[in-house]
C-alpha cells in the first residue's frame, strides 16, 4: 500500500485546488516557515477521519476551511482527497486503488466518500483500523506527540500497543456488542 496523491482545495492555506504526487523515492516536503508543510500533514490526517479540531490547531472544525487572505475572500468549502495504491490489498478492500474524500462546508454540513461513493465516517474508520493509518495511529506523529506518549497513563499506553498489535479493532467490536 502506498500513498499516491493528495488533492487539497479550500483547506487551510490551500485555497486553490492543489495536487501533490507522492512519487516513489520522495522522502520529504521542504519549504519556508508558514508555507503550508504542516497543513499538508493535517490534510492527510483530516481526510483519514481526524475528529479533533484542536489537534488540527483550530478551535472548531470549520477553522480548517480557507479563511481568506489580504487578496482573497474566505471560501465556504474544504475538500481533500487521498489516493492510495492498494494493489497489495494491505487495506481490506477488493479495490487496487482507493480514494477517500472528505468535504466540509461552513454550514457544518460534511461528507465522506470512498471511491467516489458517499459513505459514513465509520466506513472510513473500519477500512483503516489496524492498518496503522487510522485516527490516533502512529504513522503520523505530530510535534509534541512523542512526549505525550511518554507521559500518558498506563491504560492509554496499552491502547497504543493494542492498536499497533492489531487487536484494538476487536476490543472496539466487543465493547459495542456488550453495549447492545
Ligand atoms: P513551519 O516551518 O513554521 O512549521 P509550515 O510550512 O508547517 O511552517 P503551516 O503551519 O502548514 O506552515 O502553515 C501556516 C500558514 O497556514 C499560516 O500562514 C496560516 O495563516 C495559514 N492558515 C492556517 N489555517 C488557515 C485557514 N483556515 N485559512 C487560511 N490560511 C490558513
Ligand atoms: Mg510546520
Amino acid at each position: 500500500m502506498r500513498l499516491k496523491t493528495l488533492e487539497i482545495s479550500g483547506f487551510k492555506s490551500f485555497a486553490d485546488q492543489t495536487r501533490i504526487d507522492f512519487l516513489p523515492g520522495m522522502t520529504g516536503i521542504v519549504g519556508p516557515n508558514g508555507s503550508g508543510k504542516s497543513n499538508i500533514a493535517e490534510a492527510v490526517r483530516w481526510v483519514l477521519g481526524e475528529q479533533s479540531a484542536k489537534s488540527l490547531r483550530g478551535t472548531k472544525m470549520p477553522d480548517i476551511i480557507f479563511g481568506g487572505s489580504s487578496d482573497r475572500h474566505a471560501l465556504n468549502r474544504a475538500a481533500v482527497t487521498i489516493t492510495l495504491d492498494n494493489s497489495d490489498h494491505y487495506l481490506k478492500s477488493a479495490y487496487t486503488e482507493l480514494t477517500i474524500s472528505r468535504r466540509l462546508y461552513r454550514s457544518g454540513e460534511s461528507e465522506y466518500l470512498l471511491n467516489g461513493q458517499t459513505c459514513r465516517l465509520k466506513d472510513v474508520t473500519e477500512l483503516l483500523m489496524d492498518s496503522g493509518m487510522g485516527q490516533d495511529s502512529f504513522s503520523i506523529i505530530s510535534q509534541g506527540r512523542v512526549a505525550a506518549i511518554f507521559n500518558s497513563k498506563p491504560e492509554d499506553r496499552r491502547s497504543i500497543i493494542e492498536e499497533v498489535a492489531g487487536v484494538y479493532k476487536y476490543r472496539k467490536h466487543k465493547e459495542k456488542a456488550q453495549r447492545e
